[in-house]
């Protein structure tokens, strides 16, 4: 369902939670390694990333209760999915202590929610370890809720999703007059995604690339009513120079796409939103199952046997170019497989481009994922405006999509 044009949510800032115990759904789906016998998490980037959320809860005398999925357990008590790690890491990087709930419902939750006082928190193990999670039971919904006063839902990651944790239990809160609002993440990711996007400053250049046409082929529709420019790189350049009739090799592609890609290049032609697709590219062939042979292919077409793997030097400039001179920029996608060091040239030249127009005033939104992996590679990722924490909610949000997590909260 599309989305209302932007309406701003309650946020922690407007409640008073002195006393209050406040339900606090964050998304500490973080990376763990197994190291002996211990799971070890091997990022914390998703658990800072809540600290200015909880230092907030804190200083206003909450007791607060987190939650959050890990993994993918299916409604079973898978002992590496345990939250438990999350927890002394936790109590880590803000210094206090957080205890532990070993269920996210019942006694055992209720128990651990009593002791808490005020300024303290607590977090409930994996929401997932039951199947009514997924599902969103409105029983479910109703059990998380019991022993808490307010919801503030700070995992843009998870919004995406109509779960018991996301959607259910606002809806559970809200009906019994309780408010729901929007932890200071989430808030800062419908501003610069929600806001900013809906009435961008102009030029507004939207820089794309990644795998595929079809994953943000509804972004495109959607911002080439919004953009000014519009560049392309990386695979799915691929499937847009099939439709314009060009030699594409042995490039990723999706053929059954072509059409949805026509249909693009003719609406941004009727809009005048300049549609750039790369003009040169590193092409490369596997063999053995390794990249073999990188070389520039400087024609429009690519030669039989060969995969496009990067944009080029010349692509690399036009792109830079576009880039100077934005008043908002959104970037999602690399330009190439920039794993691979020697295809990473292109997703330098935009990060480097993207940095430095931020540097002269523009806006830049990072829409996630393998861009924000990029900038951060590169050293760059203090240079940009913002880079969202959520990967499929981004897209579904720029979109246009309504979000079920956001669309529950309280409005101002
Ligand atoms: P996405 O998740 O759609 O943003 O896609 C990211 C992935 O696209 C990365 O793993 C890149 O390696 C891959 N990618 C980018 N350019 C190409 C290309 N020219 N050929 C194959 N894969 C690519």
């Amino acid at each position: 369902m599309l989305r209302p044009p932007f309406m701003a949510k309650l946020t922690v800032n407007d409640l008073n939670l002195q006393g209050k115990r406040v339900f606090t759904r964050v998304d500490y789906n973080v990376p763990m390694e197994k190291t002996g016998s211990a799971m070890v998490i091997n990022d914390d980037t998703r658990i800072r990333a809540t600290l200015p959320t909880l230092i907030a809860l804190i200083e206003k005398g909450a007791r607060i209760v987190l939650a959050s999925h890990l993994g993918r357990p299916k409604g079973e008590r898978v002992a590496s999915m345990s939250l438990r790690p999350v927890a002394d890491k936790l109590a880590e990087l803000l210094g206090q202590p957080v205890a532990f709930a070993d269920d996210c419902v019942g006694e055992i939750a209720q128990v651990a929610i009593n002791n808490l006082q005020n300024g303290e928190m607590l977090l409930l193990e994996n929401v997932r370890y039951h199947s009514c999670e997924e599902a969103n039971g409105s029983d479910f919904a109703e059990q998380l809720a019991a022993n808490v006063d307010v919801f503030v839902n700070d995992a843009f990651g998870a919004a995406h999703r109509a779960h018991a944790s996301t959607a259910g239990i606002a809806e559970v809160i809200t009906a019994r007059g309780g408010q729901c609002a929007a932890g200071l993440l989430m808030e800062r990711e419908l501003q610069f995604l929600g806001e900013e996007l809906d009435a961008p400053d102009k030029p507004f250049v939207v820089i794309l690339g990644g795998a595929k046409v079809s994953d943000k082929i509804k972004v495109i529709d959607r911002l080439i009513e919004k953009a000014d420019t519009i560049l392309i790189g990386g695979a799915m350049a691929y499937t847009f120079k099939l439709a314009l009739g060009k030699s594409v090799g042995n490039s990723l592609v999706e053929p059954d796409k072509v059409d949805i890609a026509q249909a693009a290049l003719d609406k941004a032609a009727e809009r005048g939103v300049e549609f750039l697709l790369p003009n040169d590219n590193l092409i490369s062939q596997m063999n053995d199952g390794a990249w073999a042979n990188p070389v520039l292919n400087s024609a429009e077409d690519i030669p039989d046997g060969r995969e496009g793997v990067d944009i080029g030097p010349a692509t690399a400039a036009r792109y830079a170019e576009a880039i100077t001179g934005a008043k908002t920029i959104l970037w999602n996608g690399p330009m190439g497989i920039f794993e691979d060091a020697r295809f990473a040239k292109g997703t330098m030249a935009v990060a480097v481009a993207v940095a430095a127009a931020t540097g002269a005033g523009a806006v830049s939104i990072i829409g996630g994922g393998d861009s924000v992996k990029a900038l951060n590679q590169n050293g760059l990722a203090g240079q940009v405006t913002f880079m969202s924490t959520g990967g499929g909610a981004s897209l579904e949000f720029l979109e246009g999509n309504e979000l079920p997590g956001v669309a529950a909260l309280s409005e101002k």
